[in-house]
C-alpha cells in the first residue's frame, strides 16, 4: 500500500505552493489506492507556534485534503528522544564529531558552494584531537556533523528521472545537530519518515539536493528509503517563487475569496492536470491523475488566475 505523507514546516499560514505539494501528494498517493500521514516538521519550534500548525490541519479539512492519520498527528518537536537514539547510533560508529565553526568561517570567499547555493564543508573539524575539542568546547558549544563518504549517491526520482550527487564533493559533511541541541531537518526527516511507514515523498524541487544526503542515511541507519518526486516550484506571475510573505496567495486570503473547489480546480490548471480552470474536488482529479501530465520545469502562476 503507497502511504504519502504531508510535512508542512508551519512557520506561517500556507500559501500556494505549499498547496500544490499537498495536491499532488494526495492525488499520487491515492490514485495509487493509498494513505497521506500527517507529520508537523515544527524542529524549531520557536518558529512554528502550534496556531499555524492547527491552521495548515484545518484548511487541509477544509479543501477536502484531510490526512488519514495520524490523530494526532506527528510532532517532531516532541521527538527529540527519537532522533538521539539514530544520533547516538552514527556517534557510536565514529561518524559524528562537533564542529566549532563560525558561520563567518563556513562562509568564507574560497568556500566552494553546492548547488542550492549552500557552502561544501571543507572538513575543518573532521580531524580536531581530544584536547583540541576540549579547548574549544571551552568559549563555543559545537554544532555535530556527519562524516560522509567521497561516494556517488545515484537514484531514480520518480517524476524527474535519474540523479546523482557525490557526497564529499557536492555537500561535505552535513549537520545532524544544531549548538543549541535542535536535531537536524535532515536527521529528523528520516527517521520520521522511516518509522512511520512512509513509501513515497512528494516534495519540491528545493528539497532535490537533499535527497542523496537522506538516502545515504537511510542506508546507514538500516532504514528502508521511499520512491521520491520532486515537483517543480511554483512562481508569481512575475517570475519570483512564492514565499509566506506573498500575503494575498496564502490560505488565510484564498479562503475568503473563493470556495475549495475553485481553489483546487485553479491549482490543478497551473499545474497541468486539467486544460480549464473550472472547480474541481481532489475526488475529480484523483481519476485522472497522471505524473505525466505535471510539467518538471518551475510552473508561472497565469496571471490573473487568483
Ligand atoms: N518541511 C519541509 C517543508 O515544508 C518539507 C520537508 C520534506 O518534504 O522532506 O518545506
Amino acid at each position: 500500500m503507497t502511504t504519502g505523507r504531508y510535512a508542512p514546516s508551519p512557520s506561517g499560514r500556507m500559501h500556494l505552493g505549499n498547496l500544490m505539494c499537498c495536491l499532488l501528494a494526495w492525488l499520487s498517493a491515492k490514485s495509487k489506492g493509498g494513505q497521506v500521514l500527517l507529520r508537523i516538521e515544527d524542529l524549531d519550534a520557536q518558529r512554528c507556534p502550534r496556531r499555524y500548525a492547527d491552521a495548515i490541519i484545518d484548511d487541509l479539512a477544509w479543501l477536502g485534503l484531510a490526512a488519514d492519520g495520524p490523530e494526532p498527528p506527528v510532532y517532531q518537536s516532541e521527538r527529540s528522544a527519537v532522533y538521539a537514539q539514530y544520533f547516538e547510533e552514527l556517534a557510536r560508529r565514529g561518524l559524528v564529531y562537533p564542529c566549532f565553526c563560525s558561520r563567518s568561517q563556513l562562509h568564507a570567499a574560497s568556500a566552494p558552494h553546492r548547488s542550492d547555493g549552500q557552502v561544501v564543508y571543507a572538513g575543518t573539524c573532521r580531524n580536531l584531537t581530544a584536547a583540541e575539542i576540549a579547548e574549544k568546547s571551552k568559549t563555543r558549544a559545537p554544532a555535530w556533523r556527519v562524516c560522509v563518504p567521497d561516494e556517488v549517491i545515484a537514484f531514480e526520482d520518480g517524476h524527474i528521472g535519474p540523479c546523482a550527487e557525490n557526497l564529499a564533493r557536492d555537500c561535505g559533511d552535513f549537520y545532524l545537530r544544531r549548538a543549541d541541541g535542535v536535531f537536524a531537518y535532515q536527521l529528523a526527516v528520516v527517521v520520521d519518515d522511516a518509522l512511520m511507514g512512509v513509501n513515497e515523498v512528494v516534495r519540491g524541487s528545493d528539497l532535490l539536493s537533499s535527497t542523496a544526503r537522506q538516502l545515504w542515511l537511510y542506508r546507514e541507519l538500516g532504514l528502508r528509503a521511499p520512491q521520491f518526486y520532486h515537483l517543480p516550484l511554483l512562481l508569481a506571475s512575475d517570475g519570483r517563487r512564492l514565499s509566506k510573505r506573498d500575503g494575498d496567495q496564502s490560505l488565510e486570503h484564498l479562503r475568503t475569496r473563493y470556495s475549495p473547489e475553485e481553489i483546487i480546480g485553479r491549482l490543478a490548471f497551473a499545474c497541468g492536470l486539467q486544460n480549464r480552470p473550472t472547480p474541481a474536488t481532489p475526488q475529480d482529479l484523483a481519476r485522472t491523475f497522471d505524473w505525466a501530465k505535471v510539467p518538471k520545469n518551475d510552473i508561472v502562476l497565469p496571471e490573473g488566475l487568483f
